[in-house]
Order: C-alpha cells, then sequence, then structure tokens
C-alpha cells in the first residue's frame, strides 16, 4: 500500500537572533528555551569562561517562540525573518 504524502513541517515566519554586541553570555535564554539545542554557545572554545562566550541562535532548530527574547536582560535578541533557503 503507497504511503500517504506527510503533511508539510510548518515552521515559524520569524526566528530570534542574538547580537553578539549586545549579548553578555548569561545563559538566561538558555535557561527558558523550551528546545535543548535551539540555542548555543557562539563557541567551544574550553579555556574560555563560559559567561563570556555569547550565544548563537539555531535556525533549524528555533521555532519562534520568543521566550528567549522575552527573558533577556540585555535586549540582544530580537525576531527576524526566517531565512528562505
Ligand atoms: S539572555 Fe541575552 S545576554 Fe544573556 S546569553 Fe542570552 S542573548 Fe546573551
Ligand atoms: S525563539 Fe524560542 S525556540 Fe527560538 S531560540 Fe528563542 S527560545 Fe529557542
Amino acid at each position: 500500500m503507497p504511503m500517504p504524502p506527510s503533511a508539510p513541517v510548518r515552521k515559524s515566519r520569524t526566528i530570534a537572533k542574538i547580537w553578539p554586541d549586545l549579548c553578555t553570555g548569561c545563559e538566561a535564554c538558555i535557561a527558558v528555551a523550551p528546545h535543548d539545542t535551539c540555542i548555543v554557545k557562539a563557541s567551544d572554545d574550553v579555556t574560555l569562561p563560559t559567561a563570556l562566550v555569547v550565544c548563537d541562535v539555531q535556525i533549524d532548530v528555533c521555532t519562534g517562540c520568543t521566550l528567549c527574547l522575552r527573558i533577556c536582560p540585555w535586549d540582544a535578541i530580537t525576531m527576524v525573518p526566517r531565512p528562505t533557503a
């Protein structure tokens, strides 16, 4: 029996963007993020103090929930259009 076509994966129109010049690396956004890997440290250099490493959004994991934007104490996050490619 042929398999039915799978439903298209729906994605939010916007995703979070962390501006590295404003991010302090405090990790408040990671603490509230609903997905394990939607926000990651921008460097895995273990010689750097973790609190000094800015965070970055994983475009393919972000669902646009805005929780990180609302918690960021430094206004380092904005919502931007999801890249189409
Ligand atoms: S909450 Fe804001 S300042 Fe803190 S790590 Fe996340 S983006 Fe950076
Ligand atoms: S908007 Fe939501 S899903 Fe996207 S990075 Fe922020 S907390 Fe994660």
